[in-house]
């Protein structure tokens, strides 16, 4: 993960938002070759949702939205996570998130001090420091301050009290003036109420509402808080009639929208995955009553293969049913789909039947019939909903995962073994499609003939052109970025070869390659000709 995240920097896939002010939690940048990845990807799905189906329609609303909304959804009520306090460093944990741990706890009921020294919370005096003390000290006071440390197995003993002496620190007293309290240890097994990373007790949990408040208009009160959209779902449900009025569709039809979303996540990590501002690739399919399990299925295979079709194989995702006790509790059936990240199997998408959960709450709270008239039963109801929901950070992040290789090849020009680091992006997802090159920068004819075909290129597809450096650094440097074609102008190609040879990998060349070019594949690195004028319908082949 190390090396892919120092890649994305060098290269300009992702960097830190605000890095210069040493950064913002939670929030990223993506640089010229990320933001090409990304919008390719966004592309691809925008173009399976919207244009290679009949039954969907795109929509893009806004971030802010009526706080009523959020209300009537459910979101401001119960879009929360549980939250725990680190007793002695005060970051913050998920509850549900915290590795259980087995080993030793050390109860400590508080600190003896001496007893002139007062207590720090309820005085501005700082606490008295060295031999100052024994001028007043009368009989040690007892400090009831109770903290717990968990010591793992096979951990010395000691560090109980190092982490507990901390602690006492951190609430003002002074080290060299408290003795510590220990009132027992015991064994325990498999415990999350300790902070993994240091052994100190954790706060209790408590809920914690993830939406990020913001105030509508210049009077900061109540009656102007919204909040930044968590999900792009809810503007599809409350504008579903005039969607369905415009667009004639009868169901099922689907709403596609992508856009940002605003998670304030108490533990932003792990590169992308987790961020406080995202964005997600979301489709709210509207069904019949009772077709929504066959079609929560019909979803389910048709967003693998569409991961298959952006080069993340079907063999990395796992789909998991999400089991009764974890569903959100308007879902009827939620798969999730989740990728083998180096961090472990984490979700990317989650694909839920809601019921008719989102239109039913949004008809009651507004008091506008949100119902479908079905013209071959003559009834109205409410449709229900499948929706698959993607991220689109997470699915960059799997993508350069899935395409970072390192490998030990020859060098094509000396023919020395070098380690070679390579992006194997599928052509539709590469941010650059192919590179042109002129063997050498010094022979006018060539950099033309190079320059021409970049320019016939450029409107079509993606490309980069490149005259510096050894060819073969050249190809190093594209394959480093994931380009899947590099195109090279060489001598054959202003005269063609005099008789029959072989080039320097030992791909035979036939007589005359006049007009013809190097093409050379990116992971493969095989490399063979191809006629100047076939190069852009063979590259628009590789990635429609
Ligand atoms: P998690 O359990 O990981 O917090 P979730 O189940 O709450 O995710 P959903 O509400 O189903 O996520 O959101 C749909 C998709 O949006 C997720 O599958 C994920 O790809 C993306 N997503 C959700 N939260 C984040 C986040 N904090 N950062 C990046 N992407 C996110």
């Amino acid at each position: 993960m190390e090396k892919i995240v120092a890649l994305c920097k060098r290269r300009g896939f992702i960097f830190q938002s605000s890095e210069i002010y040493g950064g913002l939690n939670g929030a990223w940048d993506y640089g010229p070759l990320g933001v090409e990845l990304k919008r390719n990807l966004k592309d691809y799905w925008w173009k399976s949702m919207t244009q290679l189906r009949d039954d969907i329609v795109g929509f893009d609303g806004s971030i802010l939205m009526n706080a009523a909304v959020w209300k009537a959804s459910g979101h401001v009520d119960t879009f929360s996570d549980p939250l725990v306090e680190c007793m002695l460093t005060k970051k913050r944990y998920r509850a549900d998130q915290i590795e259980p741990q087995s080993g030793t706890v050390y109860y400590f009921s508080g600190i003896s001090v001496p007893a002139s020294v007062s207590d720090p919370s309820t005085t501005n005096m700082p606490p008295l420091g060295g031999a100052d003390i024994f001028k007043f000290s009368a009989e040690p006071k007892k400090i009831e301050i109770p903290f717990a440390v968990l010591v793992p197995k096979g951990k010395p003993d000691a560090s109980a009290h190092k982490i507990a002496r901390q602690f006492y620190v951190s609430r003002g007293y002074v080290e060299s003036q408290m003795s510590l309290d220990l009132e027992k240890s015991e064994p325990v097994e498999n415990s999350t109420a300790f902070n993994p990373e240091n052994g100190a007790q954790l706060s209790e949990p408590r809920v914690f509402n993830l939406m990020l408040k913001t105030y509508i208009g210049p009077v900061q009160d109540e009656s102007a808080v919204t909040y930044l959209r968590p999900e792009t779902a809810q503007a599809m449900f409350v504008q579903f009639k005039n969607v369905l009025d415009v667009s004639q569709k009868k169901l099922p039809f689907g709403i596609a929208q992508i856009g940002k979303a605003f998670r304030n996540e108490i533990n932003p990590r792990n590169f992308t995955f987790r961020s406080r501002e995202f964005e997600q690739m979301e489709l709210e399919f509207f069904v019949k009553p009772g077709t929504g399990p066959e079609w929560l299925n019909t979803w389910l295979e048709e967003r693998l293969a569409w991961y298959e079709a952006i080069g993340i194989p079907r063999a990395k995702i796992h789909v998991l049913t999400v089991p009764d006790k974890d569903r959100a509790f308007y879902s009827q059936g939620t798969y999730d789909l989740e990728y083998e990240f180096p961090f472990g199997i984490q979700e990317l998408e989650g694909i839920a039947h809601r019921g008719n959960y989102d239109l039913k709450q949004h008809q009651e709270a507004s008091g506008k019939p949100l119902e479908y008239f079905d013209e071959e039963s003559k009834t109205k109801y409410l449709a229900e909903v499948v929706e698959p929901s993607a991220g689109v950070d997470r699915t960059v992040l799997a993508l350069l995962c899935e395409g970072y290789a390192e490998e030990t090849v020859k060098d094509e020009e000396s023919g020395k073994e070098e380690t070679r680091v390579v992006l194997r992006f599928s052509p539709r997802m590469a941010p650059i499609k192919a590179s042109v090159f002129p063997l050498l920068k010094n022979k006018p004819e060539l950099v033309a003939i190079a320059k021409d075909i970049y320019k016939t290129l450029q409107p079509l597809l993606k490309v980069t052109y490149a005259d510096t450096a050894a060819i073969g650094r050249r190809y190093r440097r594209a394959d480093e970025i994931g380009t899947p074609f590099g195109i090279t102008v060489d001598f054959e190609t202003l005269e063609g070869a005099k008789e029959a040879s072989t080039s320097a990998t030992g791909t035979p060349i036939a007589v005359g390659q006049k007009d013809t070019v190097t093409l050379r594949h990116r992971d493969s690195m095989k490399q063979e000709r191809i006629a100047i004028a076939d190069i852009p319908a063979y590259l628009l082949s590789k990635i429609s």
